[in-house]
């Protein structure tokens, strides 16, 4: 043989006893099975040395990874010491196996002695009882939650802790301990504690002062309505000439007065929030009108032109606050008029859009008067700012229409804006959204008495009435008008009057002796008399209280008259109840 034989193969030729001589033979054999074992050889070196790489690679990866895990825990650790807030984890039968230092600064407890430990030798309620029952231990499942709790620490003091706690599970969903925080919130408490103190207390101040405002505007507007109703009597009883000027400016002062506590009194009542709009079916039109009729004569006097032009699209009937709205256009109107010398003013209402159930208005009060400089137009809208400091004495006024009209539109989420050149004249602009009113037809005219009213002949009338003033002006009204009518000076009286009598009305004042008027509505609607089921029981009252008219309602009377009234107002409106016209 001339080939060196690889050492396994020799050994394997030895083992088998193969002689020189079949080796010989078999010679051509042998070679091959040499060479295999020879590259089987190469390939071994070749992969061990490829093992010997990958597993040098493989212990620096190590070391690195180990190396990046030992920063990243210290990194946990630095904050979970340094975290105000306590982390713990706990077993399964409610002991810590974890809490950061933040524990030690909480309770003032070593966390080393606590580990171990149930949580309930910690957690204890106000009284000092542990709380054993915080955790459901037999029900690990339920126990993810977050609560506040009033706790009684170790060292006697009172915490809010805000305690949240989730389950943790294996791989397969099994339950295998706790993890979660303790926050302590006894500030956060505090100050809510005390925010809810506060606004209590805001409250009853603002009852307070809506039953102030209430009692003062009943006794300002008492004598004021006396004021206001003698001179408009004096002025009905032919004055002479040189009274005449006294009269109109007694009659023209008092009415300026009560437009002023009108306005303060509202302002406030907006202004504490106490205002709540009302959501009642009312006819535009029927706004409209009352507008024109005020107004037409007011602009006549100063030979100006009062126009309303309306959309042809505009809806008979909305739903929305018609008081309020007629509020705002009373008092953009009575400005626009009040500063435009020559020329018009114009009430322009067009439909900008129709939904299925709604409708959105634009109002635009347009007039040719003196104007609001640039440099006014933010000063007008503020209570009681008028553009000019000569204002109040040329033309009157509170400064407070303005600042009323933007607080209602507020409520009623839009805004007023303005557009004005001065000495060309102003425009005041704003839009609101009405729900579509099922009733479509308006019918003003359910006549209870056939024909027109010319006066109250034959109309009787029972006034709840305490006030001598009042009952002397309401008296001179009432005869001037032939009303048949008999004065109750309190609430029983009127009760006693309304069983044996029959009338077409009772007006009832709201606050009197004996017996108030809500008392007295509701006895009278109670009483035997049948018709006083069905009698109009009206409020004529000076009181402005928050939600009056729903008061009033609940007490069995149908609507509010309010005091001073205008004589040629109330005269109307006892008419229009009379044919059941009058919504209040
Ligand atoms: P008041 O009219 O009672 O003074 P308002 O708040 O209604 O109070 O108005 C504030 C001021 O804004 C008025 O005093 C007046 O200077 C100015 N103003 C309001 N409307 C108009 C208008 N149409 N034209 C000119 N100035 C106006």
């Amino acid at each position: 043989m001339s080939i060196k034989l690889h050492r396994l193969l020799k050994r394997q030729l030895k083992k088998g006893g193969v002689d020189e001589q079949t080796q010989l033979l078999i010679a051509p054999l042998l070679d091959q099975v040499n060479e295999a074992y020879m590259s089987f050889d190469s390939d071994l070196y070749h992969i061990e040395t490829v093992l010997e790489k990958s597993s040098q690679e493989l212990y620096h990866a190590n070391i690195q990874l180990q190396s990046n895990v030992e920063t990243i825990s210290s990194q946990l650790t630095k904050i979970a010491g340094n975290i105000r807030e306590v982390i713990f984890e706990m077993d399964l039968n409610g002991n810590w196996s974890y809490l950061n230092p933040a524990w030690e600064t909480l309770t003032g407890l070593n966390v080393q002695e606590n580990i171990g430990k149930p949580y309930y030798i910690f957690m204890k309620d106000e009284k000092g009882k542990p709380l054993q029952n915080l955790i459901d231990l037999d029900n690990p499942n339920a126990n993810t939650f977050s609560k506040s709790i009033k706790c009684l620490t170790t060292v006697g003091e009172k915490k809010w802790l805000d305690f949240s706690i989730k389950v943790i599970k294996t791989d397969k969903g099994i339950a295998e301990g706790y993890i979660g925080t303790i926050v302590d919130i006894t500030n956060l408490k505090k100050t809510e504690l005390a925010l809810i103190k506060a606004k209590i207390k805001e409250t009853k101040a603002n009852k307070a002062k809506d039953e102030f405002l209430s009692t003062m505007s009943h006794e300002i507007r008492t004598p004021l309505n006396a004021v206001i109703g003698i001179s408009h009597l004096l002025l009905l009883e032919n004055p002479k000439i040189e009274q005449l000027e006294n009269l109109n400016a007694l009659k023209y002062s008092s009415e300026h007065l009560l437009d002023l506590v009108n306005d303060i009194l509202d302002f406030n009542k907006i202004a504490s929030g106490l205002l709540e709009l009302e959501k009642t079916d009312f006819s535009l039109e029927h706004i409209l009108n009352g507008l024109h009729s005020i107004f037409h004569h007011k602009a006549k006097e100063k030979n100006i032109m009062f126009i309303i032009k309306k959309d042809t699209s505009l809806p008979q009937m909305l739903i929305g606050d018609s008081t309020r709205v007629s509020q705002i256009l009373t008092n953009l109107i009575s400005n626009a008029i009040k500063f435009t010398e020559e020329g018009k003013v114009i009430l322009d209402i067009e439909v900008a859009e129709e939904t299925k159930d709604s409708y959105q208005l634009d109002f635009m009060i347009k007039d040719t008067g003196i104007g609001i400089p640039e440099d006014k137009k933010d000063k007008v809208f503020q209570s009681f700012a008028q553009a000019n400091s000569d204002t109040t004495r040329k033309y009157g006024g509170s400064g407070l229409g303005l600042a009323i009209c933007t607080r209602l539109l507020e409520i009623m989420g839009s805004t007023l804006n303005l557009e004005s050149v001065e000495d060309k004249g102003s425009e005041f602009c704003f839009s609101l959204n009405f729900k579509k009113s099922e009733i479509t037809n308006f019918h003003e005219s359910t006549y209870k008495i056939d024909g027109k009213l010319d006066d109250l002949k034959g109309v009787k009338i029972l006034v709840a009435e305490d006030n001598k003033l009042n009952i002397m002006v309401i008296e001179k009204f009432l005869t001037q008008w032939k009303a048949d009518y008999d004065i109750a000076e309190n609430g029983l009286i009127a009760l006693d009057k309304a069983i044996s009598n029959d009338y077409d009305m009772i007006l009832m004042d709201l606050q009197m002796p004996v017996m108030n008027g809500f008392d007295a509505a509701k006895a009278i609607r109670k009483s035997n008399n049948p018709l006083n089921k069905i009698i109009p029981i009206y409020a004529l009252s000076a009181s402005t209280g928050v939600n009056i008219k729903s008061k009033i309602k609940d007490f069995g009377m149908n609507g509010l008259i309010c005091k001073p009234f205008n004589p040629t107002e109330l005269y109307r409106t006892i008419t229009k109840i009379l044919r059941k016209e009058f919504v209040a």
